[in-house]
Order: structure tokens, then sequence, then C-alpha cells
């Protein structure tokens, strides 16, 4: 009779996973170092508010239309994933 050692097997697989989530993660956040600022797809932008929320309070904001975190050209009215409420 063979016995299959089972919890060894789901513990490697459980390293496995963990070891290929922190290198997708790894490999995201230094393209994003890389590239100093988020591109506006990585940050998910979008020109208009997100309900209450746009750019024009957000503590990243930098008038008259840039940001600290998203490149290229931003509205006071647009929104992103990074969004952090000023103040
Ligand atoms: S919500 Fe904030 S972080 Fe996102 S693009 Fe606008 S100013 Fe930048």
């Amino acid at each position: 009779m063979v016995q299959r050692d089972t919890g060894s097997t789901r513990r490697a697989l459980i390293r496995a996973t963990a070891a290929s989530f922190a290198a997708g993660l790894f490999l995201r956040l230094s393209r994003v170092l890389a590239a100093d600022r988020m591109t506006k797809e990585q940050a998910e932008y979008q020109p208009t508010p997100n309900g209450i929320y746009s750019c024009g309070q957000c503590t990243m904001f930098v008038a008259p239309s840039s940001c600290k975190v998203v490149e290229g050209e931003i509205s006071t009215d647009g929104w992103c994933k990074a969004f952090v409420l000023a103040d």
C-alpha cells in the first residue's frame, strides 16, 4: 500500500502559489517605480468623477492639470484608484 504525504504536497502548493503571487506583485511594483508615475491605465484613470470624488479634491493633484502619481494631463473632474481625499 502506498501512502501519500498530502500535507507536504499541500504546503508545497501553498508555497508555490505565494511565491508566484509575490513575484507578480514585485514585477508590477518595479514597473511603477521604474516609470516614476503610473500610467493612466495602471491607475484606472477616468476623466469623470467617481460619484462625489474627483481629482480636484485629491491630495495628489497638482494644479492646474497634473498629478504626483499618475502621468499625463489630469482633469480636476477626473478620478483614479489612487485617489486620496484631502483633509
Ligand atoms: S484621483 Fe488623485 S491620484 Fe488619481 S489621478 Fe486624480 S489627482 Fe491623481
